[in-house]
């Protein structure tokens, strides 16, 4: 074999896993295939602020390249089992937390902060009572920020220690994986390579590719779901007493109409809300930055409601692309209303906008989101604004901002063992673009279990 290991994608499971097998088997031949930039060419205009919409780099540079759609992330580490993916499904809880742990420790080898907000002391108990009494649910979580100026710090200077002891090949795309008798051949533009190991790693971005190919070597998946919903954006005062204490809080709301669950999701405090290109159709995100220097007024965080299908329908995928489709449709992009206009029934024009005490940090186009979103998903969104207004007043105000479209894709779930290999041996699948990750601590939590394993092949 030309190469003991190769691994498929660096982003945050790729390149665990290639650390974690140069610390146990450090003579290992071992190959990492991106097809996204390196750390130092990664540049996404919209980030840097050069320009107001997408410009649809190809592969897109905020979902693509070494440290893969973690990269500009605002890095929200959380130390859950709870969410953020459904490792423990294959590890259980303790051996993940123990690898989640193990995950923070190598960040902070490489520059991460070893401050932690914690849901575990008297000013968050009383956010949870207080959360409770109006039915909504706050999850459990230690969470470290680490910011989107010092995560890129850190992956550099991790890849920096990679470098020379590993071989990366940046703007490669894997087209096709072949099973051989013993081991893989990867089929890359204009040339093969072959491995004993394969492990994938391909992220959200690759996981359409991902799911022909293990449709190729018949491999088992099973559907996952959707989550779509909104960006809510309002001045960081309204949050404040809660996002001082906790960072990140995860309340989880049982809509009274429908009996559907929406979750508050990634919250950025003194954030700014951006775009971003998910194969080719723009949707909402946000992040922020851990230089107080850098803080807009504002917080930000998104509203999603979980869509998972039962038979006969097997696209969410689709599903959730189709509605976001319609947000770039009226808007060429994203669209932003007011809530107030939105409960009157009203498109949030140019001129209301205008209006707005709440000055939104990203210049999306004003519209009218219960044109995009289905009514139930319009529905729940309105409702579960209404409960965090009892927790958070002010959050119903008629200025907060709703972003549109907001959509989590989740990849097909592909069946795994316990150490991550797929029923086709040396074949490993890691991360989001398995199905099984959905956050930086799991991710990077695979990668490390995957690496394990086959270390111990060796
Ligand atoms: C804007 C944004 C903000 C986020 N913020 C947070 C946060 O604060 N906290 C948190 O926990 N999570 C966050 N996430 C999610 C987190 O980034 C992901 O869960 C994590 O990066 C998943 O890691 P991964 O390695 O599985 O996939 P990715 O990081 O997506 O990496 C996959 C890599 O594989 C490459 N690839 C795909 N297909 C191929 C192929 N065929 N050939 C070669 N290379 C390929 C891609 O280019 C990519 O670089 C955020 C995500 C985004 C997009």
């Amino acid at each position: 074999m030309t190469y003991d290991v190769a691994i498929i994608g660096a982003g945050t499971a790729g390149v665990y896993a290639g650390y974690e097998l140069l610390q146990l088997r450090p003579h290992l031949k071992i190959l990492i295939l991106e097809m996204g930039a390196d750390i130092y060419k990664r540049q996404c205009p919209i980030v840097a602020g050069k320009v107001r919409e997408c410009i649809s780099c190809k592969p897109c540079s905020i979902m693509s390249g070494f440290g893969g759609a973690g990269a500009f992330s605002d890095g929200k580490y959380n130390f859950t089992t709870q969410f953020g993916g459904w490792l423990g499904d294959y590890l259980g809880d303790e051996e993940l937390m123990r690898l989640i742990d193990y995950v923070d420790s190598v960040n902070v080898r490489f520059g991460a902060t070893t401050e932690i907000f914690s849901t575990d002391s008297p000013e968050a108990r009383a956010i949870e009572k207080k959360a409770l009494e109006n039915d909504l649910h706050l999850l459990q979580a230690r969470c470290k920020h680490l910011g989107t100026e010092r995560n890129l710090k850190i992956l550099t200077n991790i890849y920096e220690y990679m470098a020379d002891k590993c071989e990366f090949r940046f703007k490669t795309p894997v087209r096709t994986i072949e099973a051989l008798d013993e081991g893989y051949r990867l089929h890359l533009d204009g040339e093969t390579v072959d491995c004993r190991f394969c492990v994938a790693a391909p992220g959200r971005c690759g996981a359409e590719w991902f799911a022909d190919r293990c449709r190729e070597l018949g491999l088992s998946m099973t559907n996952n779901q959707v989550d779509l919903g909104v960006r809510v954006e309002l001045p960081a005062k309204v949050f404040e007493h809660i996002t001082d204490v906790v960072y990140e809080s995860k309340l989880v709301y049982h809509t009274k109409q429908y009996g559907d669950t929406v979750r508050t999701f990634c919250m950025n405090p003194y954030g700014h809300v951006v775009s971003e290109n998910v194969d080719g159709l723009i949707t909402v995100n946000g992040h922020s930055y851990a230089d107080p220097a850098l803080r807009s007024e504002n917080t930000n965080f998104a509203l999603l409601v979980s869509n998972r299908f039962t038979k006969p329908f097997n696209q969410p995928y689709q599903y959730g692309k189709h509605i976001a489709s319609l947000s770039n449709m009226l808007g060429g992009g994203v669209l932003v209303q007011r809530f107030g206009d939105l409960v009157k029934g009203i498109r949030t024009n140019e001129h209301r906008m205008g209006h707005s005490f709440t000055k939104p940090t990203l210049a999306a186009t004003p519209g009218d989101l219960s044109l995009v979103l289905p009514k139930r998903h319009m529905d729940n969104i309105i409702e579960m604004i209404y409960a965090l207004d009892k927790i958070a007043p002010g959050t119903a105000n008629y200025d907060t901002l709703l972003y549109g479209v907001e959509v989590k894709f989740y990849s097909a779930r592909l069946e795994l063992t316990e150490e991550l290999e797929s029923e086709r041996p040396g074949l490993f699948a890691i991360g989001d673009g398995a199905g099984i990750t959905r956050g930086l601590a799991q991710a990077g939590a695979s990668g490390v279990q995957a690496a394990r394993a086959i270390a111990k092949r060796f």
